[in-house]
């Protein structure tokens, strides 16, 4: 655990709405558009380099299974998945994770595009009042609403 790290924060973790062998599907306190979610690793590492065959595996197992549940809780019919590793890349927190955005036809307003959005986004730290659009008690709503339907949506998957 990274003690400046906000992914390594036990109250992030704990509002995870998903969570399997390790890994996190938090929802992002400043959405780009409804249901952008963030896939993560318990454990404190910044790269997909940190992480082993079985880990990978795991990681993007887990990431294509929130995928489509996110697809289902917001009726979207297409996604988006970005991840960005080093500082020229647009990483801004040291924590490797999975940005996940369902799409809508013309769900963002004409010229604006997905990536400069989450761009702007990462140019700010996750714990700036300045860049959170969700007040926290917005944020804990959505993720405990999301913790019960993945609940519903895995004893589905199960059948
Ligand atoms: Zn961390």
């Amino acid at each position: 655990m990274n003690k400046n790290c906000p992914f390594c924060k036990p109250e992030t973790q704990n509002l995870a709405f998903a969570d399997e062998n390790g890994y996190y599907a938090i929802y992002n306190l400043s959405p780009i558009l409804p249901g952008h979610s963030m896939i993560i690793p318990g454990r404190h590492c910044s790269s997909l380099f940190d992480l082993s065959e079985e880990e990978i595996s795991l990681f993007f197992s887990f990431a294509r299974r929130v995928t489509a549940f996110l697809a289902e809780a917001y009726e979207a019919e297409a996604y988006d998945w970005s991840l960005q590793e080093g500082e020229p890349a647009g990483q801004s927190i040291e924590h490797l994770h999975l940005h996940i955005i369902p799409r809508k036809p013309g769900d963002l307003p004409e010229g604006e595009e997905w990536y400069g959005k989450l761009q702007q986004q990462s140019s700010q730290a996750i714990d700036d009042p300045k860049r959170a659009i969700l007040s926290m008690t917005e944020y804990r709503d959505i993720s405990l609403k999301l913790r019960k339907k993945w609940k519903q949506y895995k004893s589905g998957e199960a059948k």
